[in-house]
């Protein structure tokens, strides 16, 4: 007993910081969200690396694409590419690729273009535009303005008046991503969150991960919690951001349709294999409302849906009713 004590502590003193099997986690906030990264590692070594890795990562796709930096790809794109074609990025590229698709597929439920209405909204100072500049900007809404060309990856918008905003995927994108990179860093359990968008790698060892959905109209409280392995799943609801005018809550999530929040539901959670695409479908299934919403995710294999409607019920999609 003795001797084993004496070589434990021997061991420790030898090693001590390289092997620590243990949980690691932390968080932090960015792209306007909190970031929350849980990793069981098989050393400290490598612990530390995959956290600060994801947190990174999150950080290089905030320059890259929020709104709020001047000098992101994405502002240069909406200062300039409504004058003519701009060589983009890659990943940029990809992401406004699949942003289209996403559209098509969502008859246009998910647009980027949202925000050339969207950027009138100041949720912090209760503003939101008045009806004639609605009114006057509607037609810049169109997923079709956005021309992609990939013979030299360039971008272009054909109407002058489009602003993009990546607010509805860019969260789901930075998930994926870290994902990706704690893979190659050899972790086989973990969890990444961005505000609404989880991603988990394997099991929680030995039991699943419980993934909760908060209670749209109570913080404290979660309205569901789902047990989930190697899955994702992102929600989006009316309470992230919004204000409140003469008892009406003008809320983050816009039809493309009308430049106006819509309210047919209360939060919407979308579970599959790509955050990219969880983040895009639960903003997307949110503008559609249950009926069209539900119908579109029952349609698509390897993803599920959890809807609370305007009245607080609960409907899940058919791959979650056995
Ligand atoms: P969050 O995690 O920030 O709540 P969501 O996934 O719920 O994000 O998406 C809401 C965000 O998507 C909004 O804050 C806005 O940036 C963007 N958005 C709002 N309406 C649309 C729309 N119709 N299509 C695409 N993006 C949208
Ligand atoms: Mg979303």
């Amino acid at each position: 007993m003795r001797l084993i004590y004496i070589s434990l502590i021997v061991f420790t003193l030898c090693f001590p910081f390289t092997i620590r099997a243990e949980w690691y986690a932390d968080s932090a906030g960015t792209m306007g969200t909190n970031i929350y990264v849980e990793v069981w590692a098989e050393s400290d070594t490598q612990g530390q690396l995959a956290l600060k890795t994801v947190m990174a990562e999150m950080e290089r796709i905030n320059q890259l694409m929020s709104s709020y930096i001047d000098t992101s790809e994405l502002s240069l794109i909406n200062a300039k590419a409504g004058s003519g074609p701009m060589i983009i990025s890659a990943e940029m590229f990809e992401l406004l690729d699949k942003s289209i698709k996403i559209s098509e597929l969502t008859r246009g439920a998910f647009d980027v273009t949202y925000a050339s209405v969207g950027y009138l909204y100041n949720y912090k100072k209760n503003e939101r535009p008045d009806e004639k500049t609605i009114a006057s900007l509607l037609e810049a809404i169109s997923y079709k303005h956005i021309k992609l060309n990939k013979e030299n990856l360039s971008v272009e918008f054909t109407h002058e008046k489009v602003k993009i905003d990546l607010g509805g995927i860019a969260k789901g994108h930075a998930v994926d991503n870290s994902i990706s990179l704690l893979e190659r860093l050899g972790i086989t359990h973990g969890l990444v969150t961005a505000g609404g968008d989880t991603r988990l790698i394997g099991d929680r060892r030995g039991k699943p991960w419980i993934v909760g959905i908060r209670d749209p109209r109570d913080k404290q409280k979660q309205a569901v919690v789902m047990p989930l392995e190697s899955s994702a799943m992102s929600t989006s609801g009316d309470y992230e951001r919004y204000f409140e005018e003469d008892g009406k809550r003008y809320h983050h999530i816009l039809s493309p349709k009308t430049g106006k929040s819509t309210y047919d539901v209360q939060s919407v959670s979308i579970i599959g294999p790509s955050s990219t695409f969880n983040d895009a479908l639960s903003t997307a299934v949110f503008v559609m409302g249950l009926r069209e919403g539900l119908g579109m995710i029952n349609r698509i294999d390897g993803y599920d849906a959890v809807v609370m409607d305007n009245q607080r019920k609960m409907h899940y999609s058919n791959g979650l009713q056995q």
